[in-house]
């Protein structure tokens, strides 16, 4: 049997394609490792088979409305119908019954709604009751990025047991749960997906004072906390949104900048220097001096204390790098 005949009429655009491509995988027994804004990524099923070995380092794409699919690693491709056949092994016929019967219709009713899928999951509802699923992170993870169970506790870090990732609570500005962070080995995903993170900065809830100390990670908020500096706030990610700065600039006097030491973290620095230089919030570039870092989880204690100490008005280093020549 060729691979034609074996794919049937699985063809890309005469193949049914399921509702909810996301729960079709789940009913597949899919894990999903990974996502970007269009596609899902998993473990690739046909691996082993095509490869001789399973897929380790997870590079199969699913697109998240059409539900088409693409392994980069094997080139195992095809219609989802192909997915669901390579997993239920009962061939093409089968596979186009199942994904025909995974609410097909209701997706035809939802485009002619105009509803998109993206839509859909913007409007999911999170409760506080979700997180009860995680856990304190254990002392081996906490360890392992030099914080304390303490620091974890004050910003509310939190762990998944069953996959083994950091659970980063995603919070407004009035403390609303909106969702979370997962980060593990190659794995990322905001849940759910669409959350307004960028209305909020991660480690609000736990800013006393005037003085923040702004961190692209959420995790080294903890890592500040556990050398002594408190006010840790990340805006998961590099870049601040407008709703960000103006949090900022109504919550705080003084901030010190500790974005990344790379050049796309002192662009960023720079901005946000710009956008409060003549306010009156006073802010200070976190020193890496000389260190080969990249943010403050890759430093000691004493390196952050020693950084945090000595950071210094942009102006002012400026200045006095001038006068040493
Ligand atoms: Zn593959």
């Amino acid at each position: 049997m060729s691979r034609r005949t074996r794919a049937g009429n699985n063809d890309i655009f005469d193949a049914p394609i399921p509702g909810d491509v996301l729960s079709a995988l789940g009913k597949l027994g899919i894990e999903i490792v990974g996502e970007d804004s269009e596609n899902w990524r998993i473990p690739c099923p046909a691996h082993l088979r095509r490869k001789g070995r399973e897929d380790r380092n997870p590079s199969c794409y699913v697109h998240k409305d059409t539900g088409v699919f693409l392994c980069f690693s094997c080139a195992f491709k095809g219609p989802f119908v192909r997915l669901a056949e390579e997993i239920r092994g009962e061939g093409a016929d089968d596979a186009a019954q199942w994904v025909s019967e995974q609410g097909v219709i209701d997706r035809a009713v939802r485009l002619l709604a105009g509803e998109t899928y993206a839509r859909k999951r913007e409007t999911e509802e999170v409760t506080e009751s979700h997180l009860a699923l995680f856990t304190e992170p254990p002392a081996k993870a906490l360890a392992s990025k030099g914080i304390t169970a303490e620091a974890a506790r004050r910003f509310e870090i939190l762990w998944d047991p069953k996959r083994k990732y950091w659970i980063f609570p995603v919070r407004d500005e009035n403390g609303r749960l909106l969702g979370w962070q997962e980060k593990g080995k190659d794995h990322f995903l905001n849940y759910p997906e669409g959350m307004q993170k960028g209305d909020s900065l991660f480690g609000l809830q736990a800013l006393e004072g005037e003085e923040g100390v702004l961190v692209e990670s959420p995790v080294d908020t903890a890592v500040l906390w556990t050398a002594g500096i408190a006010g840790g706030l990340a805006p998961y990610g590099a870049i601040l949104t407008p709703k960000q700065l103006r949090i900022l600039g109504g919550r705080l006097s003084r901030l010190v900048d500790a974005h990344d030491n790379d050049h796309d973290g002192k662009r960023e620095r720079r901005k946000v220097f710009d956008h409060f230089h003549g306010t009156g919030l006073i802010v200070r570039y976190f020193d890496y001096g000389d260190l080969a870092v990249k943010d403050p989880g890759e430093m000691t204690p004493e390196e952050n204390r020693a950084a945090y100490k000595n950071a210094y008005h942009p102006m002012m280093r400026r200045l006095s790098t001038f006068g040493r020549r």
